[in-house]
């Protein structure tokens, strides 16, 4: 299984030329990454012209949220069925900017089950906005596992992607210890098999938070992490480039 590599861009940039362009890098940087799976998840607005203007194979679209309503009523919404449409394959589900607008362990519930009913990959986010001696952010992350995983059929357990980040460290100076992050992959991996079921070992598990050139290679090496979700570091192309030529053949 290859590493995978998802480029969040959030918010930004603020105009399509600007993005085009990013992506016309990004192109370049993931042609020279061979042994790395790269991920763009570009604002809805441009998701659906780059994806159509793009003839490689090497990277692949993720929407950054979705409802999980068929369609109908939800001013503002981008559906499910409208993302495959636009031939896009993974949607992030949960993350903690989401989390902190409203949404709910049990909207994620739904979103994941939905994506997943509707052939796309959930890349499904988790993590703790804070860490405690006594460890309750271990319950934390619990809490959203069952939650997340709560409706999906053990077969497809597999299918779904777990972003470990830890609220704290996305946006902030430093990530995690790869010490500390390998020790969440064992609970992650444990909880999802409680919740689905055996083929929960499969699930494959990503770090993000402040990933970038001077730890991405430390992470995978020792995080017990097969890929990363990166806000800020994919959000320019020399600080992008930099980092997956870090991870060297990972
Ligand atoms: C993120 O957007 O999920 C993220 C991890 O951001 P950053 O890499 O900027 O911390």
């Amino acid at each position: 299984m290859k590493t995978i590599v998802i480029a969040n861009w959030k918010m930004n940039p603020a105009t399509f030329r600007e993005a085009r362009k990013l992506f016309e890098a990004t192109k370049k940087i993931a042609d020279s990454a061979k042994s790395i799976a790269i991920v763009v998840a570009p604002p809805a607005l441009y998701m659906r012209e780059l994806r159509g203007a793009y003839m490689g194979a090497r990277i692949s679209f993720a929407a950054q949220n979705a409802c999980f309503e068929l369609g109908g009523a939800h001013t503002g919404g981008v559906s499910l069925a409208q993302i495959k449409d636009a031939r896009v394959q993974y949607v992030l589900v949960g993350h903690a900017e989401r989390r902190a607008a409203g949404e709910t362990n049990e909207d994620t519930g739904k979103k994941v089950a939905a994506a997943l009913a509707a052939g796309l990959v959930p890349i499904f986010c988790v993590g703790e906005t804070k860490r405690s001696g006594s460890g309750e952010h271990f319950l934390f992350v619990k809490d959203q596992l069952r939650a997340g995983f709560a409706s999906v059929p053990p077969a497809k357990a597999s299918r779904v992607i777990v972003a470990y980040e830890p609220v704290w460290a996305i946006g902030s100076d430093a990530a995690m210890s790869p010490r500390d992050m390998h020790e969440m992959a064992i609970f992650i991996r444990k909880t999802v098999v409680e919740v689905c079921g055996e083929s929960g070992h499969k699930v494959q598990i990503l770090y993000g938070g402040a990933a970038d050139e001077t730890n991405a290679a430390d992470m995978l090496r020792d995080g017990d992490v097969r890929g990363l979700l990166v806000g800020r570091a994919s959000q320019d192309a020399g600080r992008f480039a930099a980092l997956i030529r870090a991870l060297g053949d990972a």
